[in-house]
């Protein structure tokens, strides 16, 4: 069997942030409106001090205002409430985005709760959550999740009832796919930790999805042939020659023999996030000026 086709998510964010750079270059002449993001950051955590520069840098480029508030790692949970509040109230915001992990003596969900559900562009809030979950209403979408429904829409053909099985449960990610492969009439299994038999699961998805946080853990022949394997994971390990290099979830060299499609790590859904979260914080502008979603 010929070796799986690469789906190229480095190229496809590229198009996308181009996308968003270009309706708000728009939206900004016909209405006067400028989106803008706040990007919150608690700590010195180095992933995190890397992936806000990112967001920061990237939203500059596509044309919106970046709002950077970094607070100290010993700053309280009421303080932190208070700065959330403030940004919720400030018309020049329209996304907020805390960035995870936050200080031990922070409750991430209280947080979470409180972000104004409107300007909520990780779509973590238990309001879009419920919107996902019923679809009742417009959500604002995770934004991993919604990458991988974009790649999936361009590179897996029709989703309708496609099996889909995605391992791992969390509220970031395997949930929310879930829900949104569901409306796309695929046919959705959800594993994790105690699921019986993973290997044979995962082995009938025509569209697997792999969010777990361990090294390679999808081997080769838990691929069903010609399926499609986006790979979520981002694990960083050390070569036998003693160099650190990042990995995915599913051994990427055993996949694609025997896949149809697959993402590679790096560049596969990673950049797909934050082009996402993007696209999420012009929507989430247009909604709360009374203009109609972007067309991206
Ligand atoms: P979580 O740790 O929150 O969830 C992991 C899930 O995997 C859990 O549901 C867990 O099951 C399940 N799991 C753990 N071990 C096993 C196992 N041996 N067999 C089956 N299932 C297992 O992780 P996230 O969802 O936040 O992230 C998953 C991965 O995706 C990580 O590598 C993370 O770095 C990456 N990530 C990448 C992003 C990107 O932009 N590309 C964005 C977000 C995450 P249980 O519920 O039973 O404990």
């Amino acid at each position: 069997m010929s070796e799986a086709r690469i789906i190229d998510g480095k190229a496809f964010a590229a198009g996308l942030r181009g996308r968003v750079g270009a309706e708000a270059a728009r939206i900004e002449a016909a209405h006067g409106l400028k989106p803008g993001l706040a990007v919150v950051l608690v700590g010195e955590n180095p992933a995190s001090q890397v992936y806000v520069r990112n967001k920061s840098r990237q939203t500059g480029e596509a044309g919106m205002n970046s709002f950077q508030h970094t607070l100290p790692a010993e700053t309280s949970q009421a303080e932190l409430l208070d700065l959330v509040a403030r940004l919720n109230a400030d018309p020049a915001v329209n996304g907020i985005l805390v960035q995870l992990p936050l200080p031990d003596q922070i409750e991430a969900q209280a947080v979470l709760d409180t972000i104004d559900p409107a300007k909520d562009v990780d779509g973590f809030h238990v309001v879009n959550a419920g919107r996902l979950m019923t679809g009742a209403g417009k959500p604002l979408v995770p934004c991993t999740p919604l990458g991988c429904l974009l790649l999936l829409r361009e590179h897996a053909g029709d989703l309708k009832g496609q099996r889909a099985v995605i391992v791992g449960r969390s509220n970031i990610v395997g949930k929310p796919m879930a829900h949104l492969l569901l409306g796309e009439h695929c046919t959705v299994t959800v594993t994790h930790s105690r699921t019986r038999d993973l290997p044979s699961e995962c082995r009938r998805a025509d569209i697997l999805v792999a969010a777990v946080g361990r090294a390679e853990m999808v081997r080769g022949d838990w691929i069903k042939p010609g399926g499609t394997v986006l790979d979520v994971g981002i694990n960083r390990i050390e070569t036998p020659e003693g160099k650190n290099r990042l990995v995915g979830d599913v051994a990427f060299d055993e996949a694609r023999q025997v896949a149809g499609a697959i993402t590679p790590v790096p560049g596969g859904i990673g950049p797909m996030t934050i082009a996402c979260l993007l696209a999420n914080t012009l929507t989430a502008a247009c909604r709360q000026n009374g203009l109609e979603d972007p067309r991206l």
